[in-house]
């Protein structure tokens, strides 16, 4: 861990503009504004955006959390969090005149929306004669970084992850907390309750409050977690939606509350003290880069989160189906694996990766649904919804992104259950009515015999929906459409 010496610089404050790093520990745009002098700490809850991806549902909950534990932090090194609504640009013009600042600092995103308005946020705060500097906090290498022998971005995942292997190590090590900070008072912030981040009625987010700790320690502490229990069998444990076997970093990773510069040199360090750990600590570290891989993707190919890399599947046959859309997003398909991971995500805003990629192939191809529809309905109930991994993540599903899955890999979704939940634990977790159903019927209920049914007090059809669709039936429906899909 580096400890960078702060040393004071510039007599008018620094504002420092945290977005989606929201964070003390390795966070290159605090050391920077520190390293000049004084410090506002700013948040803008951007009003009157057109930002086509506004933060979702479950995301605005756990900004709410992770701004108050920004707060807290802040004020123990300092300095007060300045937050104020509005347009960025002019807040930060505002802010500038009211308080002298001649710097304004930040975090790099890499959403298109978020470029565009940098850039043109940046040449204004220019021209007006303030200094603008922005860092990497949210990557291991910049999206333009890495490229293939010839100069070009990658496509294919794997050449990517070598080439990430091979330059990790000038990847910075993470920099410490500073120890104290100058802040500057009487600046006028909102009440953060005002912003109504919350959800009131209904208050949905009762699960979320139990399964999740929202600061940065709870970040280092699920780490840790991983690291000390989990990683020794990630390779195998990474597909068991009923074993706690991921490190659950997403949400703190996709808001900043840990880097994968932390990470990474804490899975180093560990590997260093138990060099056994080597091939599961591979596997998760190309896990990592799968997120680096998505960042590179919606870079390179700013219309990843709307339209399919692969042109054949613009025109590809999708059905217009709001009741299977909508069964699917209540977690009422008749297909226990399906539902109990739809489920999984309205109560904890979270879902299983294996589970992620069942219930959307069940959408896409059981349903042929548009995979839209789902990249939407994930990015509003999602606490780690994130433009670059969802957008790539549910193209490489529907075969039409770029080094997907082939279209005609279509999960069966009882035989991933019977495979990936072999006892129905996480299936009896979600999807309570089926909880006393025995294990050998329990991704397959309809197939149950009567007397069984009814000892386990399920009602197909009344307490737990008979399948909403035939998978055999369905699975050939896709692969026609597909091939129609390829005439075109
Ligand atoms: P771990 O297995 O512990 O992996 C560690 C980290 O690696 C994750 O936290 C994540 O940052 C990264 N990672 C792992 N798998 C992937 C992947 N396939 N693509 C990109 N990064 C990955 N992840 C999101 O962070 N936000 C999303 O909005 C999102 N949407 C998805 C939608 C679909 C349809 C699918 C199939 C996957 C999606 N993922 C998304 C990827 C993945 O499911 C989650 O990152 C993972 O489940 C998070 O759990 P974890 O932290 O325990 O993962």
């Amino acid at each position: 861990m580096r400890d960078l010496q702060v040393e004071v610089m510039s007599s008018s404050p620094t504002i420092l503009w945290f977005r989606q790093d929201l964070r003390l520990a390795d966070n290159l745009a605090l050391q920077w504004a520190a390293a000049r002098g004084s410090v506002i700490a700013l948040y803008i809850l951007e009003e009157d955006s057109d930002d086509p991806w506004p933060i979702g549902g479950a995301g605005r909950w756990w900004l709410n959390h992770a701004l108050v534990d920004l707060q807290k932090g802040l004020k123990q090194i300092g300095v007060n969090l300045t937050l104020r609504r509005g347009d960025p640009l002019k807040v930060l013009r505002a802010l500038s005149e009211q308080s002298g600042a001649k710097a304004v600092t930040w975090g790099r995103c890499y959403e298109p929306h978020a470029i565009a308005r940098d850039k043109k946020i940046k040449a204004a705060l220019e021209d007006e004669g303030l200094e603008v500097v922005s860092h990497n906090n949210a990557l291991l290498f910049e999206p333009w970084e890495i490229k293939t022998g010839s100069g070009t971005p990658f496509k294919i995942y794997t050449p990517f992850s070598r080439a990430c292997f091979a330059a990790v190590s000038q990847v910075p090590q993470p920099v410490v907390v500073p120890k104290k900070i100058e802040g500057v008072e009487g600046l006028e912030s909102d009440d953060l309750s005002s912003w109504q981040l919350l959800p009131a009625r209904p208050d949905w987010a009762t699960g979320m409050r139990t399964f999740w700790q929202t600061t940065e320690q709870g970040a280092h502490k699920q780490l840790e977690q991983f690291i000390g229990h989990h990683l020794q069998q990630y390779k195998t444990g990474r597909d068991r939606p009923d074993q706690t076997s991921t490190s659950r970093l997403s949400p703190y990773l996709h808001w900043g509350q840990i880097s994968p510069r932390q990470i990474w040199a804490a899975v180093q360090f560990a590997l260093a003290k138990q060099p056994a750990l080597g091939n599961n600590a591979e596997v998760y570290l190309k896990e990592i880069l799968w997120r680096e891989f998505s960042y590179h993707l919606l870079y390179h190919l700013p219309k990843l989160p709307e339209a399919p890399i692969n042109q054949n599947f613009i025109e590809f046959p999708w059905r217009q189906d709001s009741v299977g859309l909508r069964a699917w997003q209540k977690g009422l398909t008749g297909y226990p694996i399906v539902d109990a991971g739809m489920r999984q995500l309205w109560q904890t805003g979270w879902m299983h990766n294996r589970v992620r990629m069942i219930v959307a192939s069940f959408l896409i191809k059981d349903l042929l649904v548009p995979w839209q529809e789902g990249e939407r309905w994930f990015w509003d109930t999602l606490v780690d919804a994130d433009l670059a991994s969802n957008a790539a993540s549910w193209q490489w599903v529907a075969g039409c992104g770029a080094d997907a899955a082939p279209y005609f890999r279509i999960f069966n979704p009882t035989l991933q259950g019977q495979k990936f939940d072999p006892d129905g634990a996480y299936v009896r977790q979600y999807v309570p009515e089926l909880g006393n159903l025995e294990s050998a019927f329990i991704h397959e209920p309809w197939r149950a015999p009567v007397e069984l049914l009814a000892k386990a007090g399920v009602v197909l059809g009344q307490n737990y929906p008979k399948p909403i669709v035939d998978h055999g039936m369905a699975r050939a429906r896709a692969l026609e459409a597909l091939a129609k899909t390829k005439k075109t």
